[in-house]
């Protein structure tokens, strides 16, 4: 599985399932949106997590299921097991890692075992990042993925379209794999450890304008098993989450009961086809707050916004509105939805699929003892953005 066709899900609601491992991460970088560091606490009940993962049915598993942290890796075998697990069900397995274990270059067996579950593996990479591991090291441990017949891409963020540090990254990226390695290239957002060093996302002209909310697509199993309705990280860490964005809990819900409830959300429905500042300016007696999360979260506040939005989105129409919101978005294609979600200079990036470069010392494809492991795994029946993504706005 491919970047672009793995972010080309991303609108569908229910298409996928972002699955945060652990809060725990052995990096500490300085704009990290989840708040992780090596003491963090926060990971879901492992066998109620597995639990969920099971109840995934044939005809409405997710067609992907995102790992995410923290650091996913540093439970391999929960990860490994989780995406047996949902591979076997019929659902294809990515995963996020900030390459915590690349310094010298190397995959650790034990990540290797890991890493041939997957169908698709992103690597984070930025200047924040780069400090506790080298580039060099990351790209040499990502050629390593790619020889066991892992599909893997980079997820690189910076400080905006201008910062030379993305320029220079990706020219880098460029030189070691050719224009063939794909990369989601996203900006820093003011969340976490990130307060402070980015800038706050403007609002649109006239603050109401529709624009489509993506995250509300797919559901997010949360730290504490919570599963909340978007990957906004104020979604994520907020108790009680609102309820408009609260789906329910691995503990007592199953797959099929989470995705009845986004699916049939009125709110949701809406907030997937005009976003929460046109519901404010449609229904609402009062002015929207600023922001557009912000502006989200309000809603649980205004009944008369949660009542209009019950009426007109309730029934089928709301049904319909919610599928030709998302045929737009999927006919626009995933470099439209990074123009308008992550870094539009960097978009086309997202669906670079042509040759790669081979390493001029690299082992033979299959060389890797980890590709006899990858061809043994269960074979994937079908078909976040990502973890940089939950800190939007
Ligand atoms: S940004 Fe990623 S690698 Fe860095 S501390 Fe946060 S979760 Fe860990
Ligand atoms: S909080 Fe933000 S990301 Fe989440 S559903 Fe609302 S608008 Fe979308």
């Amino acid at each position: 599985m491919e970047l672009a066709e793995l972010i080309g899900l991303r609108p569908v609601p229910c298409g996928g399932l972002l699955v945060a491992l652990t809060r725990r991460c052995p990096m500490s970088c300085a704009h990290c949106s989840t708040g992780s560091s090596p003491t963090a606490a926060g990971a879901p009940d492992p066998a109620r997590l597995l639990g969920f993962i099971g109840s995934f049915g044939p005809q409405d598993r997710p067609e992907v299921v995102m790992l995410t942290g923290g650091e996913p890796l540093l439970l391999p075998e929960l990860a490994a097991r989780a995406a047996r697990l949902a591979r076997a069900r019929g659902s294809r397995v990515a995963l996020l890692s900030g390459m915590f274990f690349a310094r010298g270059g190397r995959v650790p067996d034990r990540i290797m075992r890991t890493v041939t579950a997957l169908d698709h593996f992103s690597a984070s990479l930025d200047v924040h990042h780069e400090r506790e591991v080298p580039r060099a090291d990351v790209l040499r441990a990502l050629r390593a993925v790619l020889d066991a017949g892992v599909p893997a891409s980079i997820h690189l963020t910076g400080s905006g379209p201008d910062d030379p540090y993305l320029a220079e990254a990706v020219a880098d990226v460029h030189r070691a794999f050719g224009p063939g390695m794909p990369m989601l290239v996203n900006e820093v957002r003011p969340v976490g450890r990130g307060t402070g060093l980015a800038r706050a996302t403007p609002a649109g002209p006239d603050g109401t304008s529709v624009t489509p909310c993506a995250l509300a697509a797919w559901p997010v199993v949360t730290f504490d098993g919570t599963v909340a309705a978007c990957c906004n990280q104020w979604t994520v860490d907020r108790r009680p989450v609102p309820p408009h964005l609260r789906l329910g809990h691995i503990a007592e819900d199953d797959w099929q009961t989470v995705r009845a409830r986004s699916l049939g959300s009125p709110v949701l429905r809406m907030l997937r086809a005009v976003g929460p500042q046109r519901m404010h300016a449609r229904y609402g007696t009062g002015p929207a707050p600023a922001g557009y999360c912000r502006s989200c979260h309000a809603l649980a506040d205004r009944p008369e916004v949660l009542a209009g939005a019950a009426r007109d989105a309730g029934g089928r129409v709301g049904a319909v509105l919610d599928r030709l919101s998302t045929d737009q978005q999927l006919a626009a294609g995933p470099a439209a939805l990074v123009r308008r979600m992550g870094c539009a200079r960097y978009a086309h990036l997202v669906e670079s699929t042509g040759e790669r470069k081979p390493a001029a010392a690299d082992p033979p494809a299959g060389a890797h003892p980890a590709a006899d492991a990858r061809e043994a795994a269960p074979p994937a029946a079908v078909a976040s953005l990502t973890a940089e993504e939950r800190s939007r706005r």
